[in-house]
């Protein structure tokens, strides 16, 4: 199967097959070089001498944690939203009881950087920015250093970050861009499966941690810190995906994290090139275009279940569909991890043969 998700993603067969490793005591000493090891690695892809965090849970929980671990109930915050996931960000911090002020895009564009300076200026109050780096519902990668040089630079805000699609894909600078809390997941970059969550947080998160009131038990990241001093997690962990992640790091490690980001973006454009070669059109504006996740618009007068099924059934490859507003007007092709040029060109053939059952002719093939 060719499972072009935007997460979960294809993992490796040898990444896979580690997961057969007999389980260890995860409160012994040979867990704990492993943490230790694990924690260093994946320090170094979120580019920061931060403390980082590894969560048994998804990418929300360590959303949900960057919010509870800084706020109480009442505090003003931004959220900036340009998609469903940028919505969730809002959403959780609102059931937590924040005053959430909410500055929200047209789904296929950018945080626009004036609108966010607006904001900060005209409601000195607010005291956190909440964004997502990566927009895996549309498809679109916000300026996050621009985002970042406003909200640290030039209002000196608290900054929680959404990299649960980008970070290990495209370059995020956790220090160098004063993000105080990143977020990530494993089913997403990592080459992992589903199940752990990376979480990255500063010295002025711990300070804001001290004074936070909303309430958490599994997510209160002090217990984290205090059992990691004893080279534990706080609750049994999911085993097996650290033994996966070591060999991850181990592999991100050989290749080099640039090259790393260079192939993303080359597939990337790989995509895009082919999509619009097709006659199809991309969803977001270009100069937005997501590294790791490709968004294209359904023609007009075509059913979109329809095309995803005759891809799926007839060539064996899984696209993502359109979430919320977007459902029935866009695909999303996932192409984060391993994924090779011949992944990209059997998902553009698909489609090729696909699009004319649907009632539409791809471009190129109208002869
Ligand atoms: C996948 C994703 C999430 C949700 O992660 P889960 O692991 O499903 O909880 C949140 N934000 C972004 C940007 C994502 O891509």
């Amino acid at each position: 199967m060719n499972l072009r998700i935007p997460g979960p993603i294809p993992v490796p067969e040898d990444i896979l097959a580690t997961m057969a490793t007999p389980m260890m005591n995860h409160r012994g000493p040979q867990f704990k070089d492993l943490l230790y090891r694990v924690t260093d690695g994946v320090k170094q892809v979120f580019d920061t001498k931060n403390d980082l965090y590894i969560l048994t849970s998804s990418g929300t929980s360590a959303m949900e944690a960057a919010i509870v671990n800084t706020l109480s109930p009442g505090d003003k915050v931004l959220n900036l939203s340009i998609g469903s996931f940028g919505d969730r960000f809002g959403q959780i911090a609102e059931i937590y009881g924040a005053t959430v002020t909410k500055l929200n895009f047209p789904w296929g564009s950018a945080v626009d950087i004036d609108a966010l300076r607006d904001v900060l200026k005209a409601e000195p109050g607010i005291v956190t920015v909440m964004v997502t780096h990566n927009e895996t519902s549309t498809g679109v990668t916000n300026d996050l250093e621009a985002i970042a040089s406003v909200v640290k630079g030039e209002f000196d805000k608290l900054l929680l970050v959404d990299g649960i699609s980008s970070v290990c894909s495209i370059p995020l600078q956790t220090d160098a861009w004063e993000c105080d809390v990143v977020a990530t997941a494993s089913q997403k970059g990592w080459m992992l499966p589903p199940g752990l969550a990376f979480i990255s947080f500063s010295e002025r998160a711990w300070e804001a941690h001290a004074s936070a009131k909303m309430p958490k038990f599994y997510l209160d990241l002090a217990q984290y810190r205090s059992y990691y001093e004893k080279g534990q997690p706080p609750y049994t962990p999911a085993i097996s995906i650290f033994f996966a992640l070591d060999l991850a790091i181990q592999q991100l490690q050989e290749e080099g994290i640039d090259a790393l980001f260079a192939r993303h973006a080359r597939i990337a454009q790989m995509t895009r090139e082919g999509i619009k070669d097709l006659g199809l059109s991309l969803f977001p504006d270009e100069q937005y275009a997501s590294d790791t996740v490709t968004a294209a618009s359904i023609p007009e007068g075509v059913v979109a279940s329809d095309l995803l099924r005759i891809v799926r059934e007839d060539h064996d490859v899984v696209l993502g569909g359109g979430q919320g507003p977007v459902d029935g007007k866009i695909f999303r092709i996932g192409h984060m991890g391993k994924t090779t040029p011949e992944d990209i060109r059997g998902v553009l053939d698909a489609l090729a043969a696909s699009l004319p059952k649907v009632g539409f002719t791809p471009a190129g093939t109208a002869h």
